[in-house]
């Protein structure tokens, strides 16, 4: 119950309790009243009685007895008193006769006290019955003063007569209710003035308590900004000081927190904002960027940070269309690395041409974010349909050594941009982290590309092979098919040299790597073995197709002009071959093999292309 109510209660309660008082009071006045003006009337009617008897006696004696009618009317004519009757008793009617007609009894009670001699007084009409009515017999006596057997023939005690008197009780009644009526109105006015102190009484502990229970039902949202106004100096005083103080600490410093954190994803904080849900949900944004973080730096390569990163696109911010751009380390091309959460889809919401000359792309030669949320027309390499449609953009470049390495393009309809804007901090400081781990593996990556690559020819090396003749083999023996190494080897390579230098053998080696790749396919793998020495694996290929393959070869670069100073050059090539798994099950064995068939084809003549057979083997089998 709260304290208000338990107020209301309470002070009905006491205006029920004054109430029945005062009803109590109200009716025992009256009781009293009535009690007082019969007693008061009884002594009165007594007192006339007597003179009435004393009149008649005095009558009787100076005989004016027969003028007792009038005496009686005149009596009646006294104020307050309504009717004065006399009755005769038996004795007397028997001595005297009936006398007049007003003095037979006129009603029971007249009887009834002529018989018992015993008086009667009564208010007639109910409780305040407006008449009085006494009934007082005239007993027959001898005593000193009046000797009633002088005249009266009767017993001593018996009842010569009765005297009837009604008087008029109106004005004690007016006076009894008036007094009830002043008693009620004291003890009302008494009722509202106690009800009004209490009321004034409890209020502060009532308001201080409404306020409270209000301050901390906001406080239990997150909202610390209620204060409790302090009314008094005792307890309920200092309540509300502690209570306001408590809310000053933690709005404090939760506000503190809250700029901290502000800072950490580059935000202002908004003042208006509910304080603990704003720090709740940044801080844990922040949780979950640092998760992100620790996740992508265990990933691999930075295609699983790339997609990590578009699930959580996907899922933390509800994000449908979004695609991320990877800036090609020649610095002009571009790809699309996930597109609406699909790794290395087609292009969808920009201008194809940005993948052929990445600085069509605004976010990458600015290097800044690209708000479009705004102003929709800023980049006008934005798909012009999704436009149409009122879609908007943010592209936010992600920086690399020092330039753009890649960009995150998130694509939002109207009714998305509120959202989109309240997430951009937070988005933000994902890409943050994600920029120094995507640059740390790309640089890894690079590194290891050209730990496997011939920087002359931007051939594979040999350490390539080190590297991956077991899975070669593996994926060959698991897809059950062959697979065709070649040696080759130019021949007389060091007479150019000799003649032409040392530049031109290398461009012409150079030349050499061109047409071995314009001859075969993007799945056959071209290795520079060492020196002028080339080896070419051809998969999925046994050594028939490859002896047709390793002839073109022969013969393209036989029809070779190699540009040299004072002319064309031409030169010639043999070719050494062997098959897996025909010639060997171990790949280094076919390797063997195959420079063993090269060899051959030097010995033979040059210019010539030789596929191992085991007569070219030694005898002994060592090589
Ligand atoms: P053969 O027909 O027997 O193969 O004769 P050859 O002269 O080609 O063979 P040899 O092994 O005697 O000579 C290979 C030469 O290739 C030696 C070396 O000067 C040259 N050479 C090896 N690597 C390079 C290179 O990277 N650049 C240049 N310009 N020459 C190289
Ligand atoms: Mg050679
Ligand atoms: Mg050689």
């Amino acid at each position: 119950m709260t304290i208000s109510r338990l107020q209301t209660k309470t002070m009905g309660a006491l205006l029920l309790v004054m109430l029945i008082m005062m009803l109590v009071i109200g009716l025992s006045s009256m009781v009293l009243i009535r009690d007082f003006s019969v007693r008061s009337a009884t002594e009165h009617t007594r007192t006339a009685a007597e003179m009435i008897r004393v009149s008649l006696t005095e009558a009787m004696i100076n005989d004016t007895i027969d003028r007792r009618a009038s005496m009686l009317r005149r009596l009646a004519e006294v104020n307050s008193l309504n009717e004065v009757r006399v009755i005769r008793g038996e004795q007397v009617i028997e001595q005297y006769g009936e006398g007049l007609a007003m003095e037979t009894p006129a009603d029971d009670i007249d009887r009834q006290v002529l018989e018992t001699g015993q008086p009667y007084f009564g208010l007639m009409g109910g409780l305040l019955g407006e008449e009085f009515r006494a009934t007082i017999p005239y007993i027959a006596s001898s005593n000193e003063d009046i000797n009633c057997m002088a005249c009266h023939q009767a017993p001593e005690g018996a009842a010569l007569g009765a005297v009837t008197l009604t008087a008029s009780v109106d004005h004690m009644k007016t006076a009894g209710m008036a007094t009830a009526l002043f008693l009620v109105a004291i003890m009302g006015l008494f009722a509202i003035l106690s009800i009004a102190f209490l009321k004034r009484m409890l209020r502060p502990l009532v308001e201080t308590t409404q306020e409270i229970r209000q301050a901390a039902s906001l406080a239990s949202s997150g909202d610390f900004s209620q204060r409790v106004r302090s009314r008094s100096h005792d307890e309920i005083g200092q309540i509300a000081f502690h209570f306001n103080q408590m809310a000053d600490a933690i709005t404090h410093k939760l506000t503190e927190i809250r700029d901290h954190v502000a800072q950490l994803v580059n935000t202002v904080p908004d003042p208006k904002a509910n304080l603990l849900q704003e720090t709740a949900s940044t801080v844990s944004g922040l949780v979950k960027v640092a998760q992100f973080k620790q996740a992508i730096e265990e990933d691999q390569t930075t295609e699983e940070v790339f997609f990590r990163l578009s699930e959580v696109l996907r899922t933390e911010f509800g994000l449908e269309h979004f695609s991320i751009y990877q800036v090609n380390q020649d610095k002009r091309l571009m790809e699309t690395v996930i597109v609406d959460g699909v790794p290395h889809d087609e292009i969808r919401w920009c201008h194809p041409d940005i993948l052929e000359q990445c600085t069509t792309c605004r976010a990458v030669r600015t290097g800044h974010a690209i708000d479009g949320l705004e102003n929709p027309r800023l980049c006008r390499a934005f798909d012009q349909d999704a436009l149409a449609d009122g879609r908007s953009y943010l592209c936010l470049p992600i920086i690399q050594s020092g330039g753009v390495g890649s960009v995150v393009q998130l694509v939002v309809p109207p009714q998305n941009i509120p959202a989109l804007t309240r997430s951009r901090p937070l988005i933000s400081a994902y890409l943050r982290e994600a920029a120094p781990v995507l640059q740390a593996k790309g640089l890894m990556a690079s590194l290891r590309e050209s730990s496997l690559k011939d920087a002359m020819t931007g051939l594979r090396n040999r350490r390539f092979l080190e590297e991956y003749s077991d899975s070669l083999v593996s994926q060959c023996k698991r897809r059950k098919m062959p697979m065709t190494l070649m040696m080759l080897d130019l021949d007389y390579f060091k007479t150019v040299n000799d003649t032409h230098g040392h530049d031109v053998g290398d461009q012409i080696l150079r030349e050499l790597a061109g047409i071995f790749q314009a001859h075969l396919r993007e799945s056959d793998l071209v290795i520079r073995y060492g020196g002028e020495e080339f080896m070419v694996i051809l998969l999925d290929t046994g050594a028939e197709a490859a002896m047709e393959v390793a002839n073109k070869i022969r013969e393209a670069v036989e029809t070779h002009p190699f540009k040299v100073a004072g002319g064309d050059l031409y030169k010639t090539l043999s070719i050494g071959l062997a098959a897996y798994p025909d010639d060997a099950q171990a790949f280094w064995q076919v390797l063997k093999y195959a420079d063993v068939a090269l060899y051959a084809a030097k010995d033979n003549g040059r210019n010539q292309v030789v596929r191992f057979t085991p007569a070219l083997w030694p005898p002994g089998g060592e090589y």
